[in-house]
């Protein structure tokens, strides 16, 4: 399917991203517990099923429009570390999909700027144990994908599948950023919520296109 990707895929999207964050509240929040204060689950539970709420209520008709209202509703509901984490990165998605439909280069400069904006709001580096290791080699996968001439929904699926493998690797890891960073060596052996929250979103993102 080379179809583009317009408002439509940005609704489906947020809806499939709502349930997989709502059905894995509690593996989510027990990684946190894990390395954490536990709520992550719960953190973005609540902040998607608002979200997804404010776009079902809107009229947007662009993929920034969407992404736009996602982002000023999770910075308003989830709180904590990634609250303004995942807030930036999808604002800053939005402004780079401010149109009716974008193709699979698009794809990647949208995952691109949400990556840059996790990273100007957070200061993590790839291999600190963050969320930034799933988006990290996401991005990756996805200019690759792109440049190879894939459809869009084929580059979101490269995108995530790396997402996944980025988190499962950051089970070795010793954690330099968050809270995780207050226990060192004893957070080695876990997986990062964040990163782990990241690469189910970007599966929502890949079915709601598929
Ligand atoms: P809190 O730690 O405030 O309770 P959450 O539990 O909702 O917030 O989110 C924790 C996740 O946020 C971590 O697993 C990690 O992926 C991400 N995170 C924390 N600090 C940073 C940072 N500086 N840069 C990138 N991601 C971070
Ligand atoms: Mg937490
Ligand atoms: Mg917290």
């Amino acid at each position: 399917m080379t179809a583009q990707l317009n408002a439509a895929w940005a609704r489906r999207f947020i809806d499939l991203a709502t349930d997989v964050v709502t059905t894995k509240r509690v593996d989510l929040s027990e990684l946190d517990r894990a390395i954490g204060d536990g709520d992550h689950g719960e953190n973005l539970a609540r902040g998607f099923a608002a979200a997804n709420r404010a776009v079902q209520e809107s009229e947007a008709d662009t993929v920034g429009g969407v992404l736009k209202l996602v982002a000023t509703t999770l910075m308003s509901t989830v709180g904590g570390a990634a609250g303004p984490l995942y807030g930036t990165a999808f604002l800053r998605a939005a402004k780079v999909s401010n149109v009716e439909a974008i193709d699979a280069v698009g794809v990647h400069t949208l995952l691109d700027a949400a990556l840059e904006g996790i990273v100007a709001r957070g200061k993590a580096n790839a291999g600190d144990k963050t969320m930034v290791d799933a988006w990290t080699p996401a991005v990756e996968a996805a200019g690759e994908a792109s440049a190879a001439g894939e459809s869009p929904a084929a580059t979101l699926r490269a995108a995530a599948d790396a997402a996944a493998r980025g988190a499962e690797a950051t089970e070795p890891l010793v954690a330099l950023k968050g809270r995780a960073s207050y226990l060192g060596e004893r957070s080695v052996g876990h997986r990062d919520p964040g990163a782990e929250s990241s690469a189910l979103l970007l599966d929502a993102a890949a079915r709601a296109a598929a």
